[in-house]
């Protein structure tokens, strides 16, 4: 099969390239080795807010991720080893912890996520309630003094790029949300920011693709590609080799493991996080709230609430931390009363407090591979190697609320268009 254009990976980020490049007349094939969005995409905590934009590395973090190194609860949490991806990956972190590219990051990643909060308004107004979108507005909270400043540093930060906050004192923020407990001291609230339910918004990218003329191939795996003349002209897969002009790889966290089949070296790796999903919560909150000291996202949906947390750095690891789960569903507990029925197990109980409270099911239980990049800057662009390779990849923590301004920014270099923001700071060739 010969099409103009055939993108792999058919998570939030691929479905967006796909709809796009679609829409704008080129024939695009899809291909997902599992049904699309069951990714990374599957059960994020939904949110599309762009004053969330930042890049993983920051300034001031190097004895941080020391410490995290050391640490195996800490909420980021990297795994001691000495492979040398690890230590590529690491030494690259370190290089782009200053304030500099903190900011040239912030800007286009701001770019991208105020065009996708848009995007995905217009999307609610097509498809209907389906994809729970809401602009509830995002509330930053935390029990410490230092907490709080972190959070009203961010809000100074984003009101550069026109993205407003408020400052809430401990009294402020505790009638605002009543399931806050008195521990918090107060926090920022943005009152611009949604949140949607995101394997139906992934399925909602899938269907208008189709609609548009996209084919969406039954799971089928690539594998390797033929490569003639610096291009690509076979992609091989589980479903027999596929042709076409321009090879998209959105494969998130996978995306090494087939580069390497082009010997590309791309240093992504995976930020293994959790989530749990819970019905019943008699106390739901309004907002959705970072609880910052813990870094866990609590989302409250329509008929359930999410709460998801935790990036430990991993290579492709899928393996379920028990104590971890613990720590994000406690963490939780500790700031909001939820009025769940079960309690959770004291901190000190060595068996009982290996197990999740049994309010929780396994069914409510998720984790995925964040795709990460060293310096926090998804791959957006044209490979330097390959001539027909286009990289849309290594989104981060910020795949669902910047897959749709990466979509526009891919189809304006592929079409040769100003691009929506600075395309620099996304070149492939950083890396290659
Ligand atoms: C706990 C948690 C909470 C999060 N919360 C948010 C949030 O609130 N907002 C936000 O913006 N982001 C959030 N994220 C991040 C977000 O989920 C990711 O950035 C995003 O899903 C990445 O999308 P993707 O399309 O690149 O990857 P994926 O969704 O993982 O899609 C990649 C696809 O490629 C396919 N693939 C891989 N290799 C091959 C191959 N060889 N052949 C065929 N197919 C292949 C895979 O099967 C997969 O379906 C969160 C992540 C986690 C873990």
């Amino acid at each position: 099969m010969k099409s103009d254009v055939l993108v792999i990976g058919g998570g939030v980020v691929g479905l967006s390239v796909a709809r796009e490049l679609q829409t704008l007349g080129k024939s695009t094939v899809l291909i997902d080795r599992i049904p699309v969005g069951t990714g990374c995409s599957f059960a994020n905590a939904g949110w599309v807010t762009p004053c969330f934009a930042m890049p993983l590395p920051q300034p001031g973090m190097f004895f941080k991720s020391m410490k995290w190194l050391l640490d195996s609860s800490s909420p980021l949490h990297i795994q001691p080893s000495l492979s040398p991806t690890l230590i590529r990956w690491l030494w690259r972190f370190m290089c782009a912890m200053n304030r500099p590219q903190m900011l040239r990051s912030i800007e286009v990643l701001t770019e991208i996520s105020k065009y996708s909060l848009d995007f995905y308004s217009q999307l609610a107004s097509r498809v209907g309630p389906s994809i729970q979108f809401e602009k509830r507005g995002l509330l930053m909270v935390s029990a410490t003094s230092s907490g709080v400043q972190a959070a009203i540093d961010e809000m100074n930060l984003m009101a550069e790029r026109g993205i407003p906050g408020r400052k809430l004192s401990r009294d402020e923020v505790l009638a605002f949300e009543p399931t806050l407990r008195p521990v918090v001291q107060g926090g920022v609230y943005f009152p611009e920011e949604a949140q949607l339910e995101p394997y139906s918004a992934s399925l909602a990218l899938a269907k208008e693709f189709e609609s548009a003329g996209g084919k969406i191939l039954p799971p089928a795996e690539a594998y390797d590609f033929t490569l003639q003349n610096g291009a690509i002209t076979e992609v091989h897969t589980t479903q027999g080799p596929l042709q076409a002009d321009l090879v998209v790889l959105a494969t998130g966290s996978w995306s090494p493991e087939l580069a390497r089949r082009l010997n590309l070296n791309i240093p992504i790796l995976g930020g293994k996080g959790y989530s749990m999903t819970l019905e019943g919560v008699s106390r739901k909150p309004t907002h959705s709230m970072m609880l910052v000291d813990r870094k866990i996202a609590v989302t409250p949906f329509p008929d359930r609430l999410r709460i998801a947390g935790t990036l430990e750095l991993v290579n492709q690891d899928f393996s379920v931390s028990v104590s971890r789960l613990r720590a994000i569903y406690q963490g939780a507990h500790e700031y909001l009363d939820l009025g769940l029925k079960t309690e959770v197990a004291r901190k000190d109980s060595s068996t009982e407090a290996q197990s999740l409270p049994a309010s929780i099911s396994a069914r409510d239980l998720w984790r995925g591979l964040r795709p990460c990049t060293p310096d926090g800057v998804p791959l957006i662009g044209f490979s330097s190697k390959v001539k027909n390779l286009f990289y849309c990849t290594g989104h981060q923590m910020l795949g669902l609320q910047s897959a749709p301004g990466s979509a526009r920014l891919a189809s304006d270099l592929i079409f040769g268009r100003t691009p929506l923001t600075h395309s620099k700071p996304f070149s492939p060739a950083r890396f290659e």
